[in-house]
């Protein structure tokens, strides 16, 4: 690891004034920065810790929905009554990320601006595409946890368990800078695709922080099923997030393309109806309809249908069956 300055503001004010040239690095709960530093992958000159600024540490209902701090914990996501009343598919994504350890420092918007898992780029003897080399190395290597959407020129998978939550409610998520008024983006356009940014997974300019999460009032039901390899802290292989949005359902599946993935030829088939096991079903094979996999992930089609089909049903309230 390198040798960096610490720098630990006590109020937001100070923390964006410190940020505002773009220069240092954000620290929040430091899980995701920690690697990356001791992998070398991340050699900030400047680390500017914001894990104590507590004005951005709440769960809060406001007129227009409910407000969550980026510096709320995913364990204190977990623990929120008002969250696992009214969002259960954000409750049970956040209470099934990582480990209980890790839960308690990690952050909803460290959480959310986590870099990729891709075992290439987390290796520094790997030059890849993502850090301005010439090749995807996952293309013609070990690609079985990659992207089974999207066209590269990167394959990773978002490594986020909250975001396709955020993005099946219509969550907003609101970011600052030293300068103007606070900037409030939707959850479904926060994360950019690799042909847009190859070397940023969102949409932050230099200087902004993200500040809160706003989701609506409206969901009338939710549910997040995920799917792993072991029951173990690791990573889900694949995620599918439904929410019942002013009526119309809303389905985004996760760690199967480099961004939250809405899934418009599901929300197609939905629209605003009933589930019944059939529709749920069908919701499954359209959810795969424009899968592409790699030579070592076609597995995972299969487990995006079941996991949109379970998710459709445990919203719906109908018995989810484990076997398929
Ligand atoms: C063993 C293990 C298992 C894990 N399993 C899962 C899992 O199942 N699901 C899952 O989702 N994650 C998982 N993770 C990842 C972990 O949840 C994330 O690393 C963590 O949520 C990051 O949050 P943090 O607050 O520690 O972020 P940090 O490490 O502090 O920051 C992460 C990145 O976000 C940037 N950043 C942080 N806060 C902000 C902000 N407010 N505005 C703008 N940029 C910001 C930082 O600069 C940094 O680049 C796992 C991690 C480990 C080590
Ligand atoms: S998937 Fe992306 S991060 Fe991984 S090797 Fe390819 S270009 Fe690099």
């Amino acid at each position: 690891m390198n040798t960096f300055d610490y720098l630990v503001p006590e109020q937001l004010g100070a923390a964006l004034a410190e940020y505002a040239d773009g220069q240092a690095t954000l620290k929040a709960g430091g899980i995701d920065l920690l690697d990356l530093m001791k992998e070398r992958i991340a050699t900030p000159h400047t680390v500017l810790s914001i894990d104590g600024l507590t004005d951005l540490r709440y769960i809060r209902q406001e007129s227009d929905g409910v407000h969550i701090g980026s510096l709320t914990t995913l364990a204190e996501l977990e623990r929120s009554e008002l969250v696992a009343k009214k969002y259960v598919g954000l409750h049970q994504s956040a209470a099934h990320s990582s480990t209980p350890q890790i839960r308690e420092r990690a952050t909803v918007g460290g959480n959310l601006c986590q870099r990729p898992r891709c075992w290439y780029f987390r290796n520094q003897e790997f030059y890849c595409s993502k850090k301005g080399g010439a090749t995807c190395f996952a293309v013609d290597g070990e690609n079985r946890y990659h992207a089974i959407f999207g066209e590269g020129p990167c394959h990773i998978v978002h490594p986020s368990n909250i975001a396709p939550a955020l993005v099946a409610l219509d969550a907003e998520i609101v970011v600052r800078a030293a300068e103007g008024k606070p900037q409030s983006i939707k959850a479904a356009d926060f994360f950019v695709m690799p042909a847009q940014s190859l070397y940023a997974e969102n949409v932050l300019k230099p200087g902004q922080i993200v500040c809160e999460v706003v989701l609506p009032n409206e969901p009338s039901a939710s549910a997040t099923i995920e799917l792993r390899e072991k029951q173990s802290f690791d990573w889900p292989i694949s995620i599918a997030s439904v929410a019942r949005v002013d009526g119309s359902w809303r389905v985004c599946l996760g760690a199967v393309a480099p961004v939250p993935w809405l899934s418009k030829s599901v929300m197609a088939v939905l629209g605003n109806q009933e589930i019944t096991p059939e529709l749920a079903a069908t919701a499954g094979d359209a959810a795969v309809k424009n899968a592409n996999p790699m030579s070592e992930n076609a597995y995972k089609v299969q487990l995006v249908k079941v996991a949109t089909k379970r998710a459709l049903l445990a919203a719906a309230g109908l018995e989810t069956p484990l076997w398929n």
